[in-house]
């Protein structure tokens, strides 16, 4: 019973572990999903993961989603309305100011959008293309990468539109495209395959060469690095929910410890067969008997022995005292 106690105590502590910043990659759910419009909750989504917290088509936030400390995109010193998190605030103000120093000034045109927000502008693409094409290009409310407080639409300073035409091609545009990375910002979805602006399999989404998401200076790095897109490297790192079931999983650990068959997660004195599953780590019915919870099995057998054996010893006792 002890280790057991040490088993769950260890396994709970793994469970709840929370990495503050710049958590180290581990391995998540394995094979990237293939695009499916779904609203799975992702995993993890807690505000202090902010930089591994993955939206997409599958993948939502929720609309109870609200970053905590959002403030003004002013506060970095950059142009434009709205608000932006806190976190993202310092690294946003060095590379506006690297961005001018270079003479490709950039600005902001949308920051944080609230799912109500999103509910709107999705609403209103799809009134002018229809559901399935207007989610190619507008994500669903709670798929947004806007809720998250970290996601910016740029435009150059002073200068017009940056949705007409390809902004990667200006200068502000290509500086963004060449340095973004160094202060942690990224470009979500890039051109697809063969260079389509229409859609993209890696990113499940229309090229958008003004839309950048913050992930911190270490993660964008290695994003960036890597080669992959933003939503490739989360679900290959960090996702934690599997994309069929929509079931969380539970947090690999780096270094894998011994722990022995999966104990069934409920309470003990809950029987196991009466309990649904509900987590991907079933009971294995192979840790019990009869599909009974190993101390019980203990216990029947303690009883039956007591059973056999009394009368055993009993009749032994009179026979030794007859003879
Ligand atoms: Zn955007």
């Amino acid at each position: 019973m002890r280790s057991r106690a040490l088993a769950a105590l260890v396994l709970g502590s793994a469970l709840l572990a929370v990495p503050l910043t710049a958590p180290s990659p581990v391995d998540a759910v394995g094979p990237l999903p293939e695009c499916r419009l779904a609203d799975i909750l992702t995993v993890p989504r807690d505000y202090d993961n902010w930089s591994i917290t993955l939206v997409d088509w599958l993948l939502s936030v929720g609309e109870d989603y609200v970053p905590p400390d959002l403030v003004p995109v002013s506060d970095a010193g950059i142009t434009g309305p709205g608000l932006i998190r806190a976190v993202a605030i310092a690294d946003l103000a060095a590379m506006t100011e690297a961005a001018a120093a270079a003479g490709t000034p950039i600005a902001v045109n949308s920051p944080y959008r609230s799912y109500q927000e999103q509910v709107a502008s999705f609403n209103g693409w799809v009134g002018v293309d229809g559901y399935d094409i207007a989610s190619t290009y507008s994500q669903r409310p709670g798929h947004s990468e806007h809720q998250l407080g970290l996601t910016i639409d740029f435009m150059t300073k002073g200068g017009g539109s940056a949705l007409q035409g390809d902004w990667a091609t200006t200068p502000s545009g290509a500086w963004m495209a060449e340095h973004a990375w160094e202060f942690g910002w990224l470009m979500s979805y890039p051109k697809g395959a063969g260079g389509s602006y229409e859609w993209s399999d890696a990113s499940c989404f229309h090229y958008e060469p003004w839309h950048y998401r913050y992930l911190g200076r270490e993660i964008a790095a290695a994003v960036h690095e890597s080669g992959l897109t933003i939503r490739e490297y989360l679900w290959t790192h960090f996702t934690m929910v599997d994309p069929t079931t929509g079931l969380p999983i539970p947090t690999a650990t780096p270094t894998p410890s011994p722990t022995p068959t999966p104990s069934p997660r409920v309470s003990p004195t809950a029987s196991p067969s009466a309990t649904p599953s509900h987590t991907p780590m079933s009971p294995s019915p192979a840790g019990g008997w009869l599909g009974l919870d190993p101390p019980v099995v203990a216990v029947v057998f303690v009883l039956i022995g007591l059973l056999i054996l009394t009368p055993i010893a009993l009749a032994a006792r009179r026979g030794l005292i007859r003879r």
